[in-house]
């Protein structure tokens, strides 16, 4: 069975290897270079992650084996978080809601507040974000930190936005948590407390490992899939029997030949977010990462990569929401002492899916669309999830379950 993977990101590569040993698989990647938006570039002798800072933990067991049999746990180093959050001209440690400590440092009313709300919340069917941060954390945390930071990441309102994607992707500590956080120091259980990166300093070690072996066609873009005699014909040249797409949902539609209008319109009302990025040189610092949820800058995080690194270099990422011009990143950069040289910069495609909504209903047409011509989609733009690498993995070896149970009964 001749299987076509389109997308060598984290997804398409983990199916492809997956599937290589029993199918013939071929990957199609339209960018010249494999890893999607979890790849690196080399600048000034270091790796650059050109769509935002990545590094790899996960709480599922089986990604973890899988991740170690691809790339030996021993070419990895394992570090510790150091998270910061920016707030009122203090570094404070992540998470905030285990910091109260620390801001009553600085501002004694503030943490007062903070633990007021924080025991008066009630959590009671929340109907959107808004609703879900307030009754999760109160109202002084909620409006200090989750609402404007929220409102940065996503470009969007949380009060207009489902909190249907966050409660996996944010600690979310009950009353007696946040209680010992007030008498000692006290840690989340999310899964980049702690995390791997390759011993190499680049990301595009592992990434390529994921890669070995497998038959890529690079710089291919897929501008059209139909079905010709029975089989998958790809622009109009390379046949297939079977189809397994990373394309987002919302431009696969517009490939695909044949696709209804109505499935058309819906996908068009699917929202992603880019991201822009810009590589630095910078002071020393001690954070793994740092969150910014003022106004006052375009930044909403600081990837502090060079931490990353063992031994550590000083070269820090910032990452702005959107699309913004060179010259602005660096007058922003210009705000913060720890920054010195800006080295490269970078405008991404999809980087975000945005919850708003129309998600849930667009999603679910698109797929159950794919899902009747018998196309295969995964990942994070493929199965429209805010997934992280480990989640694409598990996605993807759930898939090539579900292949092998259909064709090699
Ligand atoms: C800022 C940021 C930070 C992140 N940090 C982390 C982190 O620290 N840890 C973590 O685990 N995850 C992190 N993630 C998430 C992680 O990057 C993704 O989960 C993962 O890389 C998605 O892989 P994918 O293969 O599903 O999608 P993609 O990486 O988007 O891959 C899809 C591929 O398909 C190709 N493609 C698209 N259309 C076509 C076409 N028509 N023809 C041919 N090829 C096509 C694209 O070029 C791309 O290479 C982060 C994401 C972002 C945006």
């Amino acid at each position: 069975m001749k299987t076509c993977v389109i997308g060598a990101g984290v997804s398409g590569l983990a199916v492809a290897k997956l599937l290589n040993d029993n199918f013939d698989v071929e990957i199609l990647e339209a960018d010249e270079q494999i890893g999607g938006i979890a790849k690196t570039k080399t600048v000034d002798g270091i790796a650059y992650h050109m769509i935002g800072g990545h590094c790899f933990n996960s709480n599922y067991k089986e990604v973890r084996d899988f991740v170690f049999s691809i790339y030996e746990k021993d070419k990895w180093n394992l570090k510790s978080r150091t998270a910061k959050i920016f707030l009122d001209g203090h570094f404070i440690s992540y998470p905030i809601e285990f910091s109260v400590p620390e801001i009553a440092k600085f501002d004694r009313e503030l943490a007062f507040n903070i633990t007021n709300d924080f025991f008066c919340a009630r959590y009671d069917d929340p109907k959107n974000l808004e609703e879900w941060f307030l009754q999760k954390f109160g109202e002084t945390l909620a409006k200090k930190y989750f609402l404007p930071y929220s409102k940065k990441i996503w470009g969007e309102d949380p009060a207009v936005m489902s909190y249907l994607w966050v409660e996996d992707k944010l600690p979310s500590p009950n009353k007696k948590d946040f209680f010992e956080s007030l008498l000692k120091k006290k840690q989340d259980d999310m899964p980049h407390v702690s995390f791997y990166y390759p011993i190499t300093n680049d990301q595009n070690t592992f990434l390529h490992a994921l890669a070995a072996g497998l038959n890529i066609l690079t710089s291919y873009k897929v501008n059209s899939i139909e079905q010709i005699g029975g089989r998958w014909c790809i622009n109009g040249n390379r046949y297939y029997d079977t189809i397994i797409s990373t394309i987002p949902l919302n431009e696969i539609p517009f490939i695909l030949n044949n696709t209804p209008l109505y499935v058309k319109n819906i996908a068009e009302k699917l929202r992603y977010n880019k991201i822009t990025t810009m590589l630095w040189s910078a002071k020393d610092t001690e954070q793994t990462w740092s969150y910014f949820p003022a106004e006052n800058t375009i930044f909403h995080r600081h990837i502090h990569i060079g931490n990353f690194f063992s031994p550590k270099w000083n070269y820090i990422i910032t990452e702005a929401l959107g699309i913004w011009p060179y010259e602005q990143m660096v007058s922003e950069g210009r705000k913060f002492e720890y920054l010195i040289q800006p080295l490269d910069f970078n405008i991404s495609n999809h980087a975000y899916v945005v919850y708003d909504k129309n998600y849930e209903k667009s999603k679910k047409c698109v797929l159950n669309y794919l899902n009747d011509q018998k196309i295969y989609s995964l990942g994070r733009f493929g199965e429209w999830e805010y997934y992280n690498m480990d989640v694409c993995i598990k996605s993807a070896t759930s898939l090539f379950e579900k292949i092998v149970r259909e064709n090699l009964k």
